[in-house]
């Protein structure tokens, strides 16, 4: 069974209501022995001047470090950040790495030139060859970032609300900056999340499994799980297909990032 889901928002991000004790309530109760609370940081938003609230890391951290006192030692919790990459904003994230006493940081991109995949605007009038290839190259810049991070997530976030009929497949293109992203992953030793906040979008998982095994071919062999809940019963979603997939890829470890060391647990 999967150890870790190190992908989770609560009520401190501005997209998830349920407070953090009910999100580890549920992961104690599912029997997880680890549960990572990454909250939202959007400077992505802030840097394009897309509306947002901004999450409020200090309450969240006090009520995290209460809450994983109550847990312990039954689960323990991580406190982590989902930091959204803007080549802008690498000041105010690398600032942020050095006031919180994170015990890891996702890079994850969201938007991409002023517009969140996500929605449906962002794919207004464009083909798919342009749409996925700007959110790969920026995907690719994010590794670039001049500050800490140790997990990057769900690579291929733009096929989960794209309108495309063959979604999921990619272009000669994107494929090549897909081994780009992966190839600078295993340089600088960034674990690759197996994402499973994916519902209708026709994989379970994102990276797709196609993408994981290029990951794996490249010598990519750090990943992490996040099932990116915003709600109790989503935490842990699909993680038995999850464990199976990267079992069936060849993955022999998970990793989990405590005090922004890696410790790396057997797959079962
Ligand atoms: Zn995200
Ligand atoms: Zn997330």
């Amino acid at each position: 069974m999967i150890p870790a889901d190190l992908h989770n928002h609560t009520a401190f991000s501005p997209d998830s209501e349920a407070p953090l004790s009910a999100m580890a309530a549920r992961a104690e109760e599912l029997g997880f022995r680890y549960f990572g609370v990454t909250e939202h940081v959007d400077l992505d938003y802030e840097a394009y001047g897309m509306e947002i609230v901004p999450t409020d890391l200090e309450a969240c951290r006090a009520e995290f470090f209460r809450q994983k006192a109550a847990f312990a030692p039954r689960l323990e919790l991580l406190f982590g950040a989902e930091f959204a990459f803007h080549p802008d904003a690498s000041p105010r994230y690398a600032a942020l790495n050095e006031r919180f006493p994170f015990d890891y940081v996702i890079q994850s991109v969201h938007a991409v030139e002023g517009k969140d995949p996500y929605f449906a605007d962002y794919f207004e009038g464009r083909e798919k060859e342009g749409a996925y290839g700007a959110y790969f190259e920026r995907v690719l810049e994010s590794l670039d970032a001049p500050y800490r991070f140790e997990i990057l997530g769900h690579v291929g976030y733009c096929l989960r609300g794209a309108p495309y009929p063959d979604k999921l497949t990619l272009s000669p293109r994107h494929l090549s900056v897909l081994d780009e992203i992966f190839r600078a992953a295993v340089r600088r030793e960034i674990a690759v999340e197996i994402n499973t906040n994916v519902r209708g979008c026709g994989t379970l998982t994102l990276p797709t499994p196609e993408m994981l095994r290029r990951y794996f071919a490249l010598g990519g062999r750090l990943i992490t799980f996040g099932s990116d809940a915003h709600q109790p019963r989503r935490v842990g979603e699909n993680r038995d297909w999850a464990e199976h997939l990267a079992r069936e890829i060849g993955f022999t470890e998970w990793c989990v990032f405590q005090n922004r060391k890696r410790l790396l647990l057997p797959l079962g």
